[in-house]
């Protein structure tokens, strides 16, 4: 590697682009909303569930559900029996802290506010940090019906302290410990007396909303970070932001989708909430979201049951989510011969016990995309003495009965509250996507 790092414009475009991404999706539900207004910009429209569809080549359309996932498609040029999907996936939901439903909490003059944690997250990153809320209401209309409402804090609104050094000594040593019922709640203001102030956060998400505190039935709220995205490194070659995992993965494949305007086989992208908790959900992509969606596009396209089992068995799933991008001070924790670097490629992952679904046949087909692209590839093997994380690849490739890689971009940090990437890998995944979505015929096997 020469210095400075030479970065194209469109790498630093893209990456720019895809802090913008996550700077406007501070909560599934936003990265959903972010997602869909891309698409309308795209030309693309939304379609509901709970209507018919007739569908032709070239259209373009997208379904949410539960406003946090999202499933979108562009019809192929060519015979949907004959050419199959060519589907990607990622997940929009990143591990933190949620408010629950009766949140605020009275001790001695503060407020604060109870969370449970989603997922895995690094708890100490969300210390000491500029925190606030961003999520869905759901309110009651003047005539009885319920309407969702986004809703965000640009400023900051919650923190949760450190102890000093002076009450924690050991915290260099030990590590820092949370105990996860009474050390999580957030500090969200003082109070002057003992009056009742259950209503405190209602008050304060109404007058946000511009609504009356009585409209709001329900609530589902994250805790994010209101720090912007950033470059840094030597030649800004690196990015850092909240939930680079997984939203990295779907700036990529929405942009590689919205990219072309046409294509031989019927392009499908899928946005899943709930992959951090398991993805069994109405929404999760351990439901049956994408199948129906697969199935409707089928029959919306004429297609009988035969050809859109036959479509299916020509399809490919490429199941894009983070890898862990070996860090130089903890060479212990990594397979050597599967170390994988920071901004030298998009990463095909292996796991014998299928956490990742990657096989021989579907390696050969994503090395084929990544050649036609010029974009170096690297594999990655999780350190047998460690527990191997999984994604939502194995679940919908078992499901749809649909060939499936497992791959993603070198990521430092993983559920931390602040990740880390690399510039060039972002526009590499992009461009990989893209030679995936124009392939032609996939041989079977
Ligand atoms: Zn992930």
């Amino acid at each position: 590697m020469t210095y400075p790092l030479k970065i194209e414009e469109e790498q630093q475009l893209n990456a720019s682009r895809l802090l913008r991404f996550i700077d406007n999706s501070p909560s599934p539900w936003h990265a959903a909303a972010s997602i869909a207004a891309q698409l309308e910009q795209a030309g693309y429209r939304r379609y509901s569930e709970q209507q018919g569809w007739r569908l032709k080549s070239g259209d373009k359309g997208y379904v949410l559900r539960a406003d946090a996932s999202l499933i979108c498609f562009r019809i192929g040029n060519e015979p949907l029996r004959q050419t199959g999907f060519r589907v990607i996936g990622a997940h929009t939901d990143s591990p933190g802290l949620r408010v629950k439903p009766r949140p605020v909490i009275a001790s001695g003059n503060m407020l604060r506010l109870g969370v449970e944690i989603y997922g895995g997250p690094i708890l100490a990153t969300f210390t000491d940090r500029d925190l606030s809320l961003a999520g869905r209401l759901i309110i009651r209309n003047d005539g009885g019906s319920l309407e969702m409402r986004l809703i965000r804090f640009a400023q900051p609104l919650v923190r949760l302290p450190n102890l000093p050094i002076h009450l924690n000594r050991n915290v260099n040593e030990d590590g820092l410990k949370l105990h996860k019922q009474n050390e999580l709640p957030l500090l969200f203001g003082n109070i002057e007396s003992s009056d009742d102030n259950s209503r405190a956060l209602l008050a304060l998400l109404a007058e946000q909303a511009a609504i009356d505190a009585d409209a709001i039935v329900s609530t589902e709220l994250s805790v994010c970070d209101t720090q912007c995205g950033s470059f840094w490194g030597s030649s800004n070659e690196f990015i850092a932001n909240s939930q680079l995992d997984n939203l990295a993965s779907c700036h990529a494949a929405l942009t590689a989708l919205t990219a072309q305007e046409s294509s031989a086989a019927t392009s499908v992208c899928g946005f899943f909430d709930h992959e951090e908790v398991g993805s069994v959900s109405y929404q999760g992509a351990g439901g049956n979201f994408l199948s129906v969606l697969l199935e409707r596009i089928a029959q919306a396209s004429g297609l009988s049951d035969e050809d859109h089992n036959r479509a299916i068995a020509s399809s490919f799933f490429v199941s894009a989510d983070m890898a862990h991008a070996w860090h130089p001070n903890f060479p212990a924790v990594y397979d050597e011969q599967h170390r994988i670097f920071v901004n030298k490629g998009p990463v095909i992952k292996h796991n014998a016990n299928q956490s990742y679904a990657t096989s021989a046949v579907s390696e050969a087909c994503f090395i084929g995309w990544c050649e036609a692209a010029g974009v170096e590839y690297q594999r990655y093997v999780h350190c047998n003495d460690l527990r191997c994380g999984g994604t939502i690849g194995s679940t919908l490739a078992a499901s749809l009965g649909m060939r499936t890689v497992d791959v993603g971009n070198p990521l430092w940090a993983m559920h931390s509250l602040r990740e880390s990437a690399g510039v060039l890998d972002h526009s590499a995944m992009i461009r990989v996507m893209e030679q995936f979505f124009q392939c032609g015929r996939i041989a079977s096997g």
